[in-house]
């Protein structure tokens, strides 16, 4: 299968030079040329399967350079003891027509976790086959979860390094601790005196760099970068959505060939797009609601095809989805107009008016497939209450983003059909807004409202948060953004 630019759709890539390069060279987001497809004969066949072999068919669909063997050795890798749960992306059904998917079972307790412990091996895998000889480090700017996924997927694979930056005024105490006392010998953490637009700008700096590239390529090492807009990130991702729909057959909630909704907690676009790329192999699936904080862009965007950045920037107790760019979006409407031209257009709109208006063609296509919503911080800490009060069931606040827009689109359409929301966190890995929705005290330190949140609900908390502060903090060190190039070199001597 052949890859090609959102941007210029004459020039295609195969999928190891795709994930390779991550950004197509034009500035578009690499996507499939065509889909595979999916009948429900595959579906049947799929939910006897376990979520390893799961991933290894339905990746291989796409992957045809990979062989079957490659594929089941990075499924074993990605998916395994690293979980602490055997099915790895368990559904738990809490009444006749709701559940959720749980996503954060892995090393960070968070979703990213899915895509960030199979793209390392993607990646390498890749390397090789584009006939690379030079050791990749990935280099990153986090404000929070995305550093500490990509520091667990890639801590000790061969052949790549990591170092990551984080803002020493911008991450949580739990945050910290999680990077700061990251095990692995090919890793290492630096904080950035300032906020996460320094340390962002420091690694963009890097990456422009060329004399940095070039020493660097003298000592056999490049620079590589583990985004979101990675097709390596959104693949692994397609897999869940399927593996739902079957364990939702599995759990009587619907029947081989009924349509089931989901509700995706939504940031830069790439969970829900994946869910939506099964759904056109053949996932029957009805709708997708997209849910999001009160960044909510993008629900104005569903309803009125005009997307507008130009508004305020909300810090929100769901900052995973503090975002006003949402960039798999590209995607989304490239699919549903195959015109480069047109997408470039928007695209330049965008980045110089901060706003455009897509045509009545991609506007009814996206209404046809995509209901959205949005919530507050006080409506999602009611939430959060709701489910532990009614179900027992305890949800943290991305989480609770999606059951509250979920209720919103039920009372507004009176419908009643199953759907599955897409859980993306551990409750505990935003320990203080759910124990201030429950009702407790949180003015305690990192590290204490782990225990503290467990204590209150019962509820036990996951291994990878639990005894942070008695891990052994291995990097401190904090650097001016202005001298995160030193960082590096010294890194890759
Ligand atoms: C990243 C993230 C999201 C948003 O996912 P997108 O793919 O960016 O839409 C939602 N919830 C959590 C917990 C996340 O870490």
């Amino acid at each position: 299968m052949k890859y090609y630019s959102t941007r210029n759709n004459k020039t295609t890539v195969m999928a190891s030079e795709a994930i390779a390069s991550g950004l197509a060279p034009d500035g578009g987001l690499f996507v499939p040329e065509s889909l595979p497809e999916l009948t429900l004969k595959d579906i049947e066949a799929f939910s006897k399967l376990h979520y390893r072999e799961r991933a290894e068919r339905i990746m291989g669909l796409f992957l045809d350079q990979f062989s079957s063997y490659e594929l089941r050795s990075f499924v074993t890798a990605a998916y395994g003891e690293n979980y602490d749960d055997a099915e790895i992306a368990p559904v738990r059904k809490i009444n006749d027509n709701t559940a959720f998917l749980e996503l954060w079972h892995g090393p960070t307790c968070a979703f990213k976790d899915m895509a960030l412990q199979m793209l390392p091996h993607l990646l390498t895998a890749s390397l090789r086959k584009n006939g690379e000889t030079k050791q990749v480090c990935i280099l990153v700017a986090t404000s929070g979860d995305t550093g500490k996924a990509a520091l667990e997927g890639f801590r000790d694979v061969d052949g790549t390094s990591i170092l990551v930056f984080y803002p020493r005024d911008g991450v949580s105490d739990v945050q910290k601790l999680q990077m700061t006392t990251q095990e692995g010998s090919n890793v290492r953490v630096c904080a950035v005196k300032g906020n996460f637009d320094d340390a962002q700008s420091g690694v963009k700096r890097i990456f422009s760099d060329r004399v940095m590239a070039q020493q660097l390529s003298e000592r056999g090492y490049f620079l590589s970068s583990a985004n979101s807009i990675n097709w390596g990130r959104l693949l692994p991702q397609i897999v869940y959505y399927v593996s739902a729909y079957c364990d939702c057959i599995k759990n009587g909630m619907i029947k081989l060939g009924d349509k089931l909704d989901f509700c995706v907690p939504t940031g830069n676009f790439g969970n829900i797009l994946a869910g939506w790329y099964a759904k056109q192999m053949g996932l029957p699936v009805g709708r997708f609601i997209c849910a999001s904080n009160s960044n909510n862009v993008l629900t104005e965007f569903i309803e009125s095809g005009v997307y507008d950045r130009n508004r305020p920037f909300y810090t929100t107790t769901s900052p995973s989805m503090d975002i006003l760019v949402s960039s798999n979006l590209e995607r989304l409407l490239y699919s549903l107009c195959n015109d480069s031209g047109e997408i470039k257009g928007y695209m330049s709109e965008l980045s110089e008016g901060g706003r455009y208006q897509v045509s009545e063609k991609i506007r009814n296509a996206i209404a046809s497939e995509f209901s959205a919503g949005c919530c507050d911080d006080e409506r999602t800490a009611q939430t959060i209450k709701q489910f532990w009060d009614e179900y027992r069931y305890l949800i943290d606040t991305h989480t609770a983003v999606a059951a509250a827009v979920l209720q919103d689109h039920r009372e507004k359409t009176g419908e009643s059909q199953p759907v599955v929301i897409v859980s993306t966190a551990s409750p505990f890995k935003f320990c203080d807004s759910v124990i201030k929705a429950l009702g407790g005290n949180a003015d305690m330190t990192g590290a204490e409202l782990v225990p503290a949140l467990s204590g209150m609900t019962g509820v036990v908390s996951p291994k990878p948060l639990t005894g942070l502060d008695k891990r052994a903090v291995r990097f401190s060190d904090c650097v001016d953004s202005l001298d995160m190039e030193s960082v590096v070199s010294d890194f890759l001597k």
